[in-house]
């Protein structure tokens, strides 16, 4: 059966279509256009959410969990739960993402996210059941990162870069990692880089006291994006530019940023939103599973972390994020002068480009996945539809 959804406004988000009429069928998108002067047929069913916007379901590359649920630690059955929380909050698609752990353990996880992500897309949804963000694909936050920058990842479990343990890695995945944040300074750092790019893995330059140099042979060997900008990185010197010099002034590579005022200070992330520009800014959450939870202890992977006023905190340092990806779209608009449809674009369009999924995702155009978010005009989340279901 057709369904016809129509609003006050949608964001494609290349475009604003007013009055607009969205047409799904079979779970996909199969028209996208302006209702005006278009007559319904009989047979199908028309669903108006008034004065709301339609926007493509946020899509975070970059989270540990939420509503309580750790994603290294909880079994498979407990995914939906977060996928529950996380589409109350406008997302539809997600990458769990691992924290440095012991690798048996870090092997074990990724079997279950892949247990996760096959029951994800073999479950029929039907528009009864409570909608749900899929998980749809991994992202491999460590082991091989920076002991300098390593944040709050175990120094004991950081792994020197070899092919050998990313193929291990890789195999106990069973092929479903999408995405891998590696400093490129540690020696076996390239090579690994280059076997990831060859398969067809986002590789991410993050957690690294890099020096410009390496990083730009980094993105020659085969990187592609940039992970927590400013978060884990050396710090950016005028004269010594280091990896973030290259991460906000090469135009060939995307990048992204937790917005949640915390991680980066404001002044900061307006910076970044210009440098990287609409096209190639990226909004994370790098949230764990404290997010929807009242103040306390919780786990991030191995690592304890104390939750205070929404500050996430083991040891001093910053350990994650409770912030949820409508709340970051929110801040790009306050703490920047983008408007709604560019801050959704860095959280839609933007991370289904950097991981090489936008021909079925992240735009509200024929042929992609019925994955979408209802926001109301100050960027509430009023519904979220999942394969074209939910409504
Ligand atoms: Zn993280």
């Amino acid at each position: 059966m057709k369904t016809a959804f129509t609003a006050k406004k949608l964001f494609t988000p290349l475009e604003e279509i007013l009055q607009p009429l969205l047409v799904v069928e079979e779970g996909r998108i199969t028209e996208t256009s302006s209702l005006a002067g278009k007559a319904m047929g009989a047979s199908t069913r028309v669903v108006d959410f008034g004065d709301a916007i339609l926007v493509p379901g946020f899509f975070d590359i970059h989270i540990h969990g939420g509503a309580g649920v750790d994603l290294m630690r909880e079994p498979t059955s407990e995914v939906p739960r977060l996928g529950r929380f996380l589409a109350s909050h406008g997302v539809t698609g997600y990458f769990p993402t691992t924290v440095a752990a012991p690798l048996d353990k870090t092997y074990a996880a990724l079997g279950r996210l892949a247990d996760a992500i096959e029951a994800a897309q073999k479950t029929a949804i039907s528009n009864d059941d409570p909608v749900q963000a899929r998980p749809l694909g991994i992202h491999l936050e460590g082991p091989f990162l920076s002991h300098k920058r390593r944040g709050v990842h175990p120094p004991e479990n950081l792994v020197q870069p070899t092919v050998k343990v990313f193929e291990d890695l890789w195999a106990a995945a069973r092929g479903y990692i999408r995405m891998m944040t590696i400093a490129p300074e540690l020696p076996g750092a390239m090579e690994v880089i280059a076997e990831a790019a060859r398969r067809g893995v986002c590789v991410s330059i993050g957690h690294s006291d890099a020096e410009i140099s390496t990083a730009k042979n980094a993105v020659a060997a085969g990187a592609r994006h940039a992970t927590h900008t400013f978060n884990a990185m050396r710090p950016l010197d005028h004269r010594d530019p280091g990896i973030i010099g290259e991460v906000l002034s090469d135009d060939s590579i995307t990048a992204d940023l937790i917005a949640d005022g915390i991680h980066v200070a404001a002044p900061v992330v307006k910076l970044f939103l210009q440098a990287k520009g609409p096209e190639r800014a990226v909004l994370i959450t790098d949230a764990m599973s404290a997010t929807g939870m009242p103040d306390g202890k919780y786990q991030l992977g191995p690592i304890e972390v104390d939750v205070k006023d929404g500050k996430c905190t083991s040891n001093g340092s910053l350990a994650g994020s409770v912030l949820t990806m409508d709340r970051a779209v929110r801040n790009v608009t306050q703490f920047s002068s983008w408007g709604l449809r560019s801050a959704v674009r860095a959280a839609t369009l933007n991370p289904a480009n950097a991981v090489r999924m936008s021909q079925d995702l992240g735009t509200l155009t024929a042929g992609r996945r019925a994955d979408f978010t209802v926001l109301s005009p100050a960027g509430e989340v009023m519904k979220t539809i999942v394969g074209g279901q939910g409504f």
